[in-house]
């Protein structure tokens, strides 16, 4: 990929950022897309402390960076910082995607939006083609009669809620371990109405009670994530109270499969990892960022080949 004069800036911000793998993922795509027209980009890591982000954003102004993701922590810092932010992200309360754009009198606006719940939706939607899923075709769910549980309460469940929702799921119980954080997590979707009247909150001792009427389980926690693999949110005694035919869905892209997604497979549940979902959020962004569509084979491909030497 070479880098000229006339190469155009994409990146991600956070904080650490040097575990990301969206500068893997989005050069490779750029790379492909390179050689059959012109797609002068090179998406770079930027670590910036939270102290730094306000003058970072004016920076990339000034520098004329074309757009960039946003990673832990300033998904929710960035956005007094963006010009417009997406009704998605508003919900969220989360923005990982912005770009620029060119209003009145040549003035260049920040606008933010949130590809998480894309992502999330996209393998339950469509043939995954992630060999570690076992889904293997489009799910014909009756999503309007599904009851989902995401595990955990942080900003990643927040993006899994608005999905559950643009799904129709019937219901969506989240589960955490801290009473007064679950509290603010049902306060804070008093703005998205329809989404709070099927939202519910409940700490882990119910998990007994919801998980066989459960049609979606989401972990939305760290547990199990490397180098703590032996870890599951779920003991097999709870994964064995879901319903046949009931989706195991693990954000959790390393190891591959995590134990939450062994337990489920052995139960015979339908599992799903966190790999697609990260490979389609970025082929989301690079769509916004490029104007046409991100060849999201390759970027998929980039990540296996990463993965399968890390
Ligand atoms: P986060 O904001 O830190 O939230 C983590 C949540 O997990 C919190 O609710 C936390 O509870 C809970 N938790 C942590 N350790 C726990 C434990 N031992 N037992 C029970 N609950 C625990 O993190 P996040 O950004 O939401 O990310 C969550 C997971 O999703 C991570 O593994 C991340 O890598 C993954 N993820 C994947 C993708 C993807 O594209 N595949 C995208 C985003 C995130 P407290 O609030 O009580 O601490």
């Amino acid at each position: 990929m070479a880098i000229k004069g006339t190469t155009q800036l994409l990146g991600v911000i956070g904080y650490p950022v040097k575990h990301s793998f969206s500068p893997l993922m989005h050069n490779a795509a750029i790379a492909h897309l390179q050689k059959s027209a012109p797609a002068d980009y090179v998406y770079l890591p930027f670590p910036i402390p939270p102290r730094d982000l306000k003058d970072a954003i004016a920076g990339f102004k000034a520098i004329g960076l074309c757009g960039f993701n946003i990673t832990i922590p300033h998904k929710q810092m960035i956005m007094p910082l963006l010009d417009e932010v997406s009704d998605v992200a508003r919900a969220i309360g989360a923005v990982n995607t912005v770009w620029k754009e060119t209003r009145e009198n040549d003035k260049q606006i920040w606008c933010g939006t949130n590809t998480d719940a894309i992502g999330f939706l996209s393998p339950l939607k469509s043939p995954p083609g992630s060999p570690l899923s076992s889904a293997e075709k489009p799910f014909d769910q009756d999503w309007a009669s599904t009851r989902a549980i995401i595990l955990g309460n942080g900003g990643a469940s927040r993006a899994v809620v608005a999905a559950c929702h643009q799904l129709g799921c019937k219901r969506i119980s989240v589960v955490g371990r801290n009473p007064e954080k679950l509290a603010l997590f049902a306060e804070s979707w008093a703005n998205s109405p329809e989404i709070a009247a099927r939202l519910k909150v409940m700490t882990w001792d119910e998990l007994p009670v919801q998980l066989p009427k459960a049609g979606l389980v989401v972990n939305a926690t760290p547990v199990g994530m490397h180098p703590d693999i032996e870890a599951s949110p779920l003991s097999n005694k709870e994964i064995e109270l879901l319903p046949k035919g009931a989706i195991a869905y693990d954000l959790i892209y390393t190891p591959r499969p995590t134990k939450f997604l062994q337990q489920a497979a052995a139960a015979g549940l339908i599992a799903i990892d966190g790999l697609e979902m990260l490979v389609q959020q970025g082929a989301a962004a690079l769509e916004i960022w490029l104007g046409q569509p991100a060849p999201v084979e390759i970027m998929r491909q980039a990540l296996l080949d990463y993965l399968a030497t890390a």
